[in-house]
């Protein structure tokens, strides 16, 4: 039997009194890729950062691993939207990789040679260990997302956030990505993965989160990718999900 790998009871979240969550409720076993779906504004990246503490919470308790976020923080990795990142920030590729490490390090002990062979492993696992002496300002959009994921391997996290880990990024990074999320999962990990695009759900996870601001529906990528289900949050919008043919 699998172990609960995220718990979340009623949680509540708004913007200047607007509510952007409202009362979702989900607990996710251990081993998932969580795709979180919905239309636009329905809320899924403030879903997924106030899960993880970014922001504030009107209400609700979340625990991760049965604990709450703080006590687990080290075991939590979480790749931000690429827009959320500042890109001119001048930090070579390994370096980037190598902060990953740094929960595993004590208090200000600095990297050593243990650390930058583990981050440069990881690079090599997403295909960027060439590009290892280069800033990060200087890769294309899929390349940054690479190296952002290797961060992430980096930490040897238990559980991964991805907020729109594919915009903006060319489609051998998109496989590549899928892939190493994929085996994390077969790891026995759990991957959360904020997700715009319904064309590719059904491929790439085993779960679906489908919300608009309300938890419309969640549970195996089968059951919740039915017209029937995927109408109540797309209000209307038939023609678009006949084009990404639900
Ligand atoms: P999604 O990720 O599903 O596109 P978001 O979580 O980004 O949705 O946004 C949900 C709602 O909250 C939207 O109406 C959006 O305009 C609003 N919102 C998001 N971030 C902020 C913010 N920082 N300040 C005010 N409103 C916000």
């Amino acid at each position: 039997m699998s172990d609960l790998a995220i718990s979340i009871q009623d949680l509540h979240v708004s913007y200047y009194g607007n509510e952007a969550v409202k009362g979702v409720s989900l607990s996710i076993d251990t081993g998932n890729l969580v795709g979180i779906i919905g239309p636009n504004g329905a809320g899924k990246s403030t879903f997924l950062k106030s899960v993880l503490n970014l922001i504030p919470r009107d209400k609700g308790e979340v625990k991760v691993l049965g604990k709450s976020v703080k006590e687990v923080r080290k075991k939590i990795a979480y790749v931000p939207q690429r827009s959320d990142i500042d890109w001119d920030f001048p930090i070579t590729v390994l370096d980037a990789v190598l902060i990953g490490t740094y929960p595993s390090l004590k208090l200000f002990q600095r990297p050593r040679k243990k650390e930058k062979e583990w981050a440069y492993e990881c690079l090599k696992r997403v295909g960027m260990e060439d590009f290892s002496k280069r800033q990060i300002g200087e890769l294309s959009g899929g390349q940054q997302q690479r190296v952002f994921l290797a961060r992430a391997l980096a930490q040897k996290a238990e559980v991964f956030f991805l907020d729109e880990p594919f915009v903006g990024v060319d489609v051998s990074s998109e496989e590549t990505i899928v892939k190493i999320l994929k085996e994390l999962c077969a790891q026995g990990k759990t991957v959360m993965v904020v997700h715009h695009d319904l064309s590719k759900a059904t491929s790439y996870f085993n779960q679906l989160i489908l919300l608009n601001k309300e938890l419309i529906s969640y549970g195996s990528t089968s059951e919740v990718f039915q017209s029937s289900v995927i109408e109540k949050a797309y209000n209307g919008q038939f023609a678009f999900l006949n084009e990404m043919g639900v």
